[in-house]
């Protein structure tokens, strides 16, 4: 597992360095957010762990570009901002999961673990449900004959509500299920991902399926 670690600070830097080489990740450190995507562009990592307050160009605008360039590495914000609103503009760019600053090394180890599991314990045979269809191998969904981009997140999100279609889930299960583990203040988080996943699925087409079930959660459904 290859992990780029966009950090100007330089002891955070070698700290998250340290620790993730000693758990057997393999490490690159960039110090401003233009390195980092020059290396995020030039390299394959698994996972970007991505600081928000960056010289030359900030941890936002580093996402935007690199989401923009193609990149779909999954990306944990590192931020010292832990309003609602910092964290939803960070996930906004296009980052999967964030972390606040400072934070235990235990903390960004299970954040990191959550992120890079995903591409590699996922197996098995294709899921549909009314005209979606999703590739755990390939990871990749369907509607129709159409292809849907999604971010490793909003895939996860996706593959979970289609794993179980037609049930009620909860924002804490979904918290559980996807971010594995549960927000305590930030829920609306779940419902700024299930917005941008309506954007990609729902719209355009007649047939909705993605469903609010008021002051519960969600439900994937036809009609
Ligand atoms: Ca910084």
């Amino acid at each position: 597992m290859r992990v780029l670690v966009v950090e100007d600070e330089v002891k955070v830097a070698s700290f998250i360095q340290r620790g993730l080489e000693g758990e057997g990740f393999s490490v690159e450190v960039a110090n401003d957010g233009e390195t980092g995507v020059t290396l995020a562009e030039s390299n394959r990592f698994d996972l970007i762990l991505m600081d928000i307050m960056l010289p030359k160009l900030d941890g936002i605008g580093a996402i935007k570009q690199l989401r923009e360039k193609g990149v779909v590495a999954p990306v944990l914000c590192l931020t010292a901002k832990d309003t609602v609103e910092d964290i939803v503009a960070g996930l906004d760019s296009g980052s999967d999961d964030y972390l606040t600053k400072p934070f235990a090394f235990a903390e960004l180890l299970a954040r990191v673990r959550a992120l890079t599991r995903r591409s590699s314990d996922d197996r098995g045979a294709e899921i549909t449900y009314a005209d979606l269809r999703l590739d755990p191998v390939a990871h990749k969904v369907w509607r129709g004959d159409d292809e849907i981009d999604l971010t490793s997140k909003e895939y996860a999100l996706l593959e979970y509500l289609m794993r179980n279609a037609e049930q009620t889930l909860t924002r804490t299960m979904i918290a559980e299920h996807v971010w594995d583990y549960t927000f305590d203040s930030f829920t609306n988080i779940i419902d700024v991902y299930v917005n941008y996943l309506r954007k990609k699925v729902d719209r355009g087409f007649d047939k909705k399926l993605i469903h609010t079930v008021r002051g519960v959660g969600y439900v994937l459904k036809e009609d």
